[in-house]
């Protein structure tokens, strides 16, 4: 089941398809050589023209699953790759020694795809890891030091935040600034033979303790830490910091255009003064990447930071990463989100400059207008109760069933018919019963007749109840030779038609009723914790019956359950014999004030 979203939705313009156009018109990149995968200027001197006009990457920290704002970064980098003749990179962070994991390599991985994505284009297979570059920043450090651009520092932690400054106050000079380049380089060295303790020193670039941009103030770009890696083992105990490794790894790559959240906005002077220095010393090819900044998705409803979903899974506030409820890319995946639906979504929200939040009826309206087109159609009862149709023996013969058809999609002949049987017990909404109906009510109600629908009209006599007032069963008789697509089947004027499946032929399945996660839209506002928000209805689980086209269904299917909303078998639960739908979302935003 695909929805060609990607091809027909017409691409708004935004500041960075203004960029990226400027630079192709330019010719900024046009004379980059490849040397076939990343490298140090050499390598790339040593290769051909670019084959891609522009690259992009996407750098995942491997410390966790991806969530709804990775997709769009996702989508944005591969999309804005794919539109204009280039490539994306999929890389993993993997700087940092303590956090990453396989799991969530293989997941990464697995979400990029799914996505409809691919990291291997003309021929390359570009897939990365930040640790493969470890030795080559290694030597651009000595660069730095051999240059005078970088220094040990051996002050206290504490000595070095008080020297930092702050917003108002410049920083001041470390005692150990004015080493030489030979004695730094040989301190650098200790430090990477393991000389120094954890903590004992920092490489910092040497920059200026008085600019007004605090990142600027001699950031450090080494530490020393005792800790084993996934990818290089024991051999280093020294590891590059992020905002060091990051534009390397970039450079290395060939990058054109990083594309990084606004956090980031601050680091771009640093970034660009590493690169610069590196490119003045022949070490990177030129003309360098650069960063442009964008707002990160912020959604109402739902958290987007890893560290926080993982805490709802480590606390079991939901079944684990994938629970449906998740904004995750397998929890989405498995709430029934398509791929198509993410990246209309996706396009939607487009990219801005700004932070600011999006309504979660945005992603809900993209599911829709996605699956509204394609989504084989059938009619569940959610919440059933019993019609029977007493003068059913009279008029169609006692144990009788008679035949009905409706199409699977209204728009889609091709797709063919839908099949089932109606007879003289059908279940029916119990909401669609009133004894007293209030204003405007034109279902069932004593003396009204309604359609049943691609079945026959019906007039409703009454119901039985138990003890306690409850229906039991509604009651009505059928209408003879009113059966839909039959001549003189609309003879019977209606104002209701109401959705139904036969007692005969009906599937029960369990149905899960998802709703919001959290019950405020900005589950963290005003300094709440988000655990005191959780919506306590957020998942109803119901027996009802659907219709039987729905019997064979495999997991992952997608539906319209007519009058309800969208459904999708459970990727996991979901088996033949056992029916498990979960709701994607309903046919309308319920949520909109
Ligand atoms: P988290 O805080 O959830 O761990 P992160 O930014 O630390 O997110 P990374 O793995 O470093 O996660 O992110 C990979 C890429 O995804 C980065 O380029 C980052 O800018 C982007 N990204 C992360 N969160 C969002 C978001 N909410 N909206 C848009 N892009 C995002
Ligand atoms: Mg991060």
């Amino acid at each position: 089941m695909t929805a060609p979203a990607d091809k027909d939705t017409p691409k708004t313009s935004n500041f960075l398809r203004q960029i990226i156009e400027h630079d192709l018109s330019n010719q900024t990149y046009a004379a980059r050589q490849w040397g076939g995968s990343p490298g140090d200027a050499a390598h790339h001197a040593a290769g051909q023209t670019d084959p891609a006009k522009v690259r992009l990457r996407f750098p995942p920290e491997p410390n966790g699953y991806l969530h709804i704002g990775h997709a769009k970064s996702i989508c944005l980098n591969f999309g804005l790759a794919r539109d204009y003749g280039g490539v994306c990179h999929l890389r993993f962070d993997d700087t940092n020694p303590e956090k990453e994991d396989t799991e969530y390599v293989d997941s990464i991985k697995d979400a990029v795809q799914w996505l409809g994505f691919d990291w291997h284009n003309h021929g390359e297979n570009n897939l990365y890891q930040a640790s493969d570059y470890f030795d080559f920043m290694y030597r651009a450090a000595e660069y730095l030091i051999e240059t005078g651009h970088a220094y040990v520092d051996e002050q206290s932690a504490e000595q070095m935040r008080v020297n930092r400054g702050d917003f108002v106050k410049p920083g001041t000079n470390s005692p150990f600034r004015s080493r030489t380049p030979a004695e730094n380089l040989a301190r650098f060295r200790e430090m990477r033979d393991g000389k120094l303790a954890d903590g004992a020193a920092v490489l910092r670039a040497k920059i200026d303790m008085a600019s007004p941009n605090i990142n600027m103030r001699d950031p450090a770009i080494y530490r020393i830490r005792r800790a084993h890696h996934h990818n290089t083992g024991d051999k280093w105990c020294i590891y590059p910091m992020y905002t060091y490794a990051h534009p390397i790894e970039d450079a290395l790559e060939q990058i054109t255009h990083s594309i990084c959240t606004l956090e980031f906005e601050d680091q771009r002077p640093f970034y660009d003064w590493l690169l610069d220095r590196l490119a003045e010393g022949g070490l990177i090819a030129t003309p360098h990447p650069r960063q442009y900044e964008f707002a990160r998705l912020n959604l109402t409803y739902v958290l987007t930071s890893k560290r926080k979903l993982a805490q709802l899974v480590t606390e079991k506030r939901v079944s684990g990463w994938d629970d449906p409820r998740m904004p995750t890319i397998v929890g989405l995946r498995r709430r029934g989100y398509t791929p198509e639906a993410l990246q209309l979504f996706a396009e939607r929200i487009g990219v801005t400059k700004s932070d600011s939040w999006i309504d979660y009826s945005t992603l809900e309206g993209a599911l829709r207008d996605t699956l509204d087109p394609i989504a084989p159609r059938a009619m569940a009862v959610l919440d059933p109760v019993k019609l029977v149709l007493t003068n059913w023996d009279e008029v169609m013969g006692a144990g009788k069933l008679d035949d009905c058809s409706a199409p699977v999609h209204p728009h889609l002949p091709e797709l063919g018919k839908r099949h089932f049987k109606i007879g003289k017990e059908v279940w029916i909404e119990s909401t669609d019963y009133e004894e007293t109906p209030p204003k405007g009510f034109f279902r069932l109600f004593p003396g009204n007749k309604v359609r049943l629908k691609y079945g026959h009209v019906i007039e409703c006599t009454g119901a039985t109840k138990d003890a306690n007032g409850k229906v039991t069963e509604v009651l009505a008789t059928l209408i003879p030779d009113t059966k839909s697509g039959t001549p003189g089947s609309d003879s019977v004027k209606v104002k209701g038609v109401i959705t139904w499946v036969g007692v005969s032929d009906a599937v029960q399945a369990e149905v899960r009723l998802y709703d919001r996660l959290f019950t405020e839209a900005h589950p963290e506002a005003d300094g709440k914790d988000f655990l005191e928000n959780l919506n306590p209805s957020s998942l109803s689980v119901v027996t009802a019956y659907v219709e039987p086209s729905l019997a064979s269904a495999t997991a992952g299917k997608r539906f319209q359950f007519e009058r309800h909303g969208y459904f999708v078998t459970d990727l996991k639960d979901h088996a033949a014999g056992k029916a498990v739908f979960n709701r994607v979302t309903g046919m309308k935003d319920s949520w909109a004030k």
